[in-house]
């Protein structure tokens, strides 16, 4: 499931298409419910993430927003089986945005009246300090990890990169965040920083092959998958401590950890 640095990466890869005119948008699912008329004609002046939200900014205000959710893509190229789950496409004179949505779960939205989700703290901006976390945490009664998914405390910050993160600062992500000490939390952000910045730098994690998993614009995988401590490595030796990492739910997520470093 595209999470921060997989957004991260889509978006960047969409810098192609910031400053063109929409000559116009195809909807091909009945189910979207976007203005086509309204968008087609108008210039995307950027193209920002928010959280894991896509935002295409419209001259005039407008704002196109696509969430990925489980399986969805937008892309630069499309192959012939993606051809079948093909819900929009931008046009432009220099090429054509696709919206590939599998399952369609994917969502999108168009607004003309700016973004409406209230989101957390971007954790790669400078309002994210371990002093923001600690008094967060200090707040919260849920455990760490799911406090750490909320998308109205962190924006962007998903299953993968919130076990990754608290497996690197050696955290147990079952802990009551208000009771984690204050040199936990000086560990846990750094980690949390390093983990999003190294998965961007690998154009994010893509899990499987199937036409539902994540790839860049271009087409691509990501490349951070065979960086990942626990994420997916049920009965596999931890790479700092040996011992065998666990799987358990947590919030109904799956939540992977190392019983032997994660104290
Ligand atoms: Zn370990």
């Amino acid at each position: 499931m595209p999470e921060l640095p997989e957004v991260e990466t889509i978006v960047r890869g969409l810098t192609a298409v910031s400053g063109a005119r929409i000559d116009a948008l195809q909807v091909l699912d009945s189910r979207l419910e976007i203005p086509a008329d309204e968008i087609s004609g108008r210039t995307i002046e950027a193209i920002r993430r928010r959280g894991k939200y896509i935002v295409f900014h419209l001259s005039g205000g407008r704002l196109l927003i696509v969430h990925l959710r489980m399986s969805g893509r937008l892309t630069l190229t499309r192959s012939p089986a993606e051809k079948k789950y093909t819900r929009f496409i931008l046009h432009f004179d220099r090429g054509k945005v696709y919206f590939i949505n599998p399952r369609r779960l994917g969502t999108v939205e168009y607004s003309r009246s700016g973004f409406p989700h209230l989101l957390g703290v971007e954790p790669l901006s400078t309002a994210f300090t371990a002093e923001w976390l600690e008094g967060v945490s200090a707040a919260s009664r849920a455990q760490i990890k799911p406090l750490l998914m909320d998308q109205k405390r962190i924006a962007g910050l998903g299953n993968i990169y919130a076990a990754e993160a608290l497996w690197r600062g050696g955290i147990d992500p079952r802990r009551v965040a208000a009771r984690l000490t204050k040199e936990e939390i000086q560990a846990l952000h750094p980690a949390i920083v390093q983990v999003l910045h190294e998965a961007i730098d690998r154009m994010g994690t893509t899990l499987g092959r199937s036409v539902a998993d994540y790839r860049d614009v271009s087409g691509d995988y990501g490349d951070f998958q065979g960086r990942l401590a626990v994420y997916g490595r049920k009965g596999e030796p931890c790479r700092r401590c040996r011992a065998v990492i666990e799987r358990i739910v947590q919030a109904g997520r799956s939540t992977f950890f190392c019983p032997g470093c994660q104290g």
